[in-house]
């Protein structure tokens, strides 16, 4: 019997990640992530195209939405197995999920105003509060690099990808067949996660290729950058508005910030962290000192915080957050990062149309977003119904990103011998371009198509 492995998101997309692996007569699945962007989307995270009663358990990369956003809804439908993660991965579940419910109730609620006037019914939230809470009973924390034997024959085990606090990327074998999922990878040397571990030789790998058709600039360039934002928007009377993912981004973003502001390099005005979802998480990286990057434990262990610093304000509620809109020449990390929802938006209100305001973005915007829209050069965009110009300075910052670029992909694809690869999670012109790239150095490769099977 043979691994048999189906893409049913993230394949040719970077969202709604999730893959059933079918072994020894059973049903598994690897990431039950949310789809994200687009009308089209509210109704593909409605579907399973299995059944999830039938599932014996499911293996989580890491907690970002688009890995593990639909997992609630999979209890909803009967799912009663367990899903295996990291302990630090399941902590920083418990938050995302709950607001991912907040998130949905509240435009469930804003959406069926507005349609009742038309006539027409808006479409319930996925799951609910309780639904989330039911299904983190479900979460059975692992450890990397312990193998954990399911089923027949089947043996797993989790690996370091330094993407986010707790993200690992899968290896699966089977009578000495193997086959490596790459989850979301990160690039080495960062500061707040560790460096990704190197993938055993395997038969089969699925690979990420989120940046697959560009090179980042270095940490040190997009460091640089921040300042020269921060320092223009500053000069202009204006404020600097980034948009923010409420996990790693954010608290890799007030990590460099701190240190700007130690050397001096920026004034130190005040700063919001104007997301009660990124206050919670940077509070889960704040218990996993021990998971984080050896320069992040040594500023730990002089009994500093690496993610506070003097002049920054935390703001949980709605009225601290409007405050902030009377303030100049200040900097306000918010969400949602492509800023499909979420605070920040006011905070683009406010500002987009200022001349003296930098708007600095740090993450991936896909398509069909609002930050997208922005970050192609929009030059008027709608928010609220209404027409807003675009005349703050746009910054795009990818430096930051906790994605691996091209050349990070094509080193650690390098250590999985002759591995046939299945290229996943990016649009097309990234993984073509990708492709491209591996063929030129021997490489057998595909394209991940939705609903395709692949067996070793
Ligand atoms: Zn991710």
């Amino acid at each position: 019997m043979a691994m048999k492995i189906t893409p049913l998101g993230a394949a040719g997309e970077v969202t709604g990640s999730s893959f059933l692996l079918e072994s020894g007569g059973e049903k598994f699945l690897v990431d039950c992530g949310l789809f994200q962007g687009g009308p089209e989307s509210e109704e593909r995270n409605r579907e399973f195209s299995f059944d999830p009663k039938e599932l014996s358990a499911v293996f989580l990369t890491h907690a970002h939405l688009d890995h593990c956003g639909r997992i609630p809804l999979l209890f909803k439908r009967g799912f009663r197995g367990k899903i295996f993660c990291t302990r630090p991965t399941r902590d920083l579940s418990q938050f995302i999920l709950l607001d991912s419910a907040k998130v949905q109730e509240e435009d469930f609620l804003r959406q069926e105003r507005r349609k009742k006037r038309a006539g027409e019914e808006a479409l319930p939230p996925l799951y609910s509060e309780s639904d989330v809470l039911f299904s983190l009973t479900l979460f059975f924390p692992v450890s990397l690099n312990s193998p954990l034997s399911l089923g027949r024959n089947l043996k797993v085990s989790f690996h370091q990808s330094g993407h986010v606090l707790g993200s690992a990327f899968l290896v699966f074998e089977e009578k000495g067949k193997r086959i490596v999922f790459s989850g979301d990878l990160g690039s080495p040397h960062r500061n707040v996660v560790p460096d990704p571990e190197n993938p055993p030789e395997c038969d089969l790998v699925f690979c990420e290729s989120t940046y697959g058709d560009r090179s980042h600039k270095t940490l040190k360039e997009s460091i640089d950058e921040l300042a020269l934002a921060i320092n223009w928007a500053y000069g202009e009377g204006g404020n600097v508005v980034i948009p923010s993912f409420a996990l790693e981004r954010a608290q890799d973003v007030l990590f460099y910030l701190r240190n700007l502001r130690d050397q001096n390099l920026v004034p130190k005005n005040p700063v919001f962290l104007d997301s009660p979802l990124s206050i919670s998480l940077t509070e889960v990286y704040q218990h996993y000192t021990q998971e984080l990057d050896e320069e992040l434990r040594a500023i730990l262990s002089r009994g500093e915080d690496p993610f506070h610093f003097p002049g920054l304000e935390f703001t949980p509620t709605v009225e601290q957050s409007r405050a902030i809109n009377l303030s100049n020449r200040v900097i306000v990390i918010a969400g949602s990062g492509m800023c499909q929802g979420g605070r920040v938006v006011h905070h683009l209100k406010h500002n987009l149309w200022r001349e003296d305001s930098a708007i600095v973005f740090v993450g991936y915007q896909a398509r069909n977003t609002l930050g997208r829209s922005i970050v192609d050069g929009a030059k008027k965009v709608h928010i609220f119904g209404e027409p807003v110009a675009v005349k703050a300075r746009i910054f795009t910052i990818n430096g930051f990103s906790a994605h691996g670029d091209r050349e990070v992909l094509i080193d650690w694809l390098g250590h999985t011998g002759k591995a046939e690869i299945v290229l996943i999670h990016g649009e097309e012109s990234s993984s073509i371009s990708l492709r491209e790239k591996l063929e030129e150095l021997g490489r057998t490769i595909q394209i991940a198509s939705p609903g395709k099977t692949y067996e070793v």
